[in-house]
């Protein structure tokens, strides 16, 4: 049994109802281990934990059609910003690498964009941001340099309707907000994808930056981009359901924005570990199987062979690896054994053992 202290006891009747109302040493007694893991002062903590790792069943909404008002980049305006030379690189690259129906969102904001330097933020963590309804870049340290082609792409990437804050593959309305894990770490993979003769800040999203180029993989570079230069989520669910349910997709989508939330926790709770360890073995599950079906949906209609099966299988398992190292803490991503029972499975032959000699000779971690 779990003593609790009187300021702990104290904590519990203030965080819950529940507990207000019975014997607390009572219930103790009658709980079952599972559940003793909730009753600590953190109870009402980890129980907003536990309902954040459920699938948001907020509303994807139908992306509209994005229209470009007009397609000038008005370069006088721009040169009289104070951040001048930034814009003028990212307006470049945009106009020689992105197709023109990827630039919409571009378009639209670019010319009234406006830059804030010097704000205040309580959050020591955030550098930058940028709100597409006010169109501003806020920026909350003075190195602009490090931050400032992150945020251009959200920039080319938003657009605001109907109190709906449509970003890359996020969508935010009031307080609700779905898909900023893999929003953010597509916009980091697209930065140094496009930026990254320019941009000096590496090595952040880094885990959800993974995540975004593992789906990237699955969906096709071109479609890709171009749902999320048209902040078009409701594509990317529609794409994806492809190859999974659409309850799996939400469940990966909320997997990754649980994950970006909380990965950088370097002293988790024991519930928030395990919370944690759920979501990344999950997503990566989620990304293998998917994946898979897409492969197999190909040998099925001779669009490859079996070999050509087996080693993309193969090296798309070994990408994502065993295990992810966060700071100091290892969790497991994906179980050699049931990467080498699922290809046996899918592709109905012998080569189990080849698979297994195969990873074994090239981890990843
Ligand atoms: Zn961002």
């Amino acid at each position: 049994m779990i003593k609790l202290s009187n300021k702990e006891q104290l904590n519990i009747s203030d965080s819950s109802f529940l507990f207000e109302q019975i014997n607390y040493e009572t219930l103790i007694q009658s709980l079952s281990p599972i559940v003793l893991l909730y009753a600590t002062n953190r109870v009402y903590h980890d129980y907003m934990l536990q309902k954040e790792t459920k699938p948001k069943y907020v509303k994807i909404n139908d992306n509209f059609e994005v229209e470009a008002k007009n397609k000038m980049v008005d370069l006088k305006k721009i040169a009289a910003q104070k951040y001048n030379y930034a814009i003028m690189e990212f307006v470049r690259v945009m106009n020689n690498k992105i197709p023109k129906e990827n630039l919409n969102n571009f378009y639209n904001n670019i010319n009234e964009l406006k830059i804030k330097d010097n704000c205040f933020s309580i959050k020591n963590s955030v550098f930058a941001d940028y709100d597409v309804k006010r169109n501003s870049i806020r920026l909350f340290r003075n190195d602009f340099f490090t931050v400032v082609y992150h945020e251009l792409l959200h920039m080319a990437s938003s657009n605001y309707k109907n109190k709906i804050r449509y970003s890359g593959f996020r969508q935010t309305k009031g307080s609700n907000s779905i898909g900023e894990g893999i929003n953010e770490g597509y916009t980091q993979l697209l930065t140094e994808r496009y930026f990254g003769h320019v941009n000096e800040l590496k090595g952040i999203y880094e885990y959800e930056m993974h995540m975004a180029k593992k789906l990237e993989e699955i969906v096709g570079q071109r479609k890709m981009e171009n749902m999320y230069f048209n902040a078009n989520l409701k594509k990317l669910v529609m794409e994806l359901s492809n190859y999974s349910s659409e309850d799996d997709i939400k469940k990966f989508i909320a997997n990754v924005d649980f994950i970006n939330v909380h990965i950088k926790n370097t002293n988790p709770t024991p519930l928030l570990k395990n919370l944690l360890a759920r979501s990344i073995k999950e997503t990566n599950y989620y990304l293998f199987e998917t994946y898979l079906t897409k492969l197999k949906y190909k040998l099925d209609n001779n669009e490859i062979d079996s070999e050509l099966c087996q080693k993309l299988v193969t090296e798309f398992a070994l990408s994502l690896g065993n295990t992810a190292k966060v700071g100091s803490i290892k969790y497991e991503t994906l179980s050699v054994d049931y990467i080498t029972e699922t290809i046996s499975q899918i592709l109905n032959n012998n080569e189990k053992k080849q698979v297994t000699k195969y990873a074994k000779n090239n981890p990843k971690v």
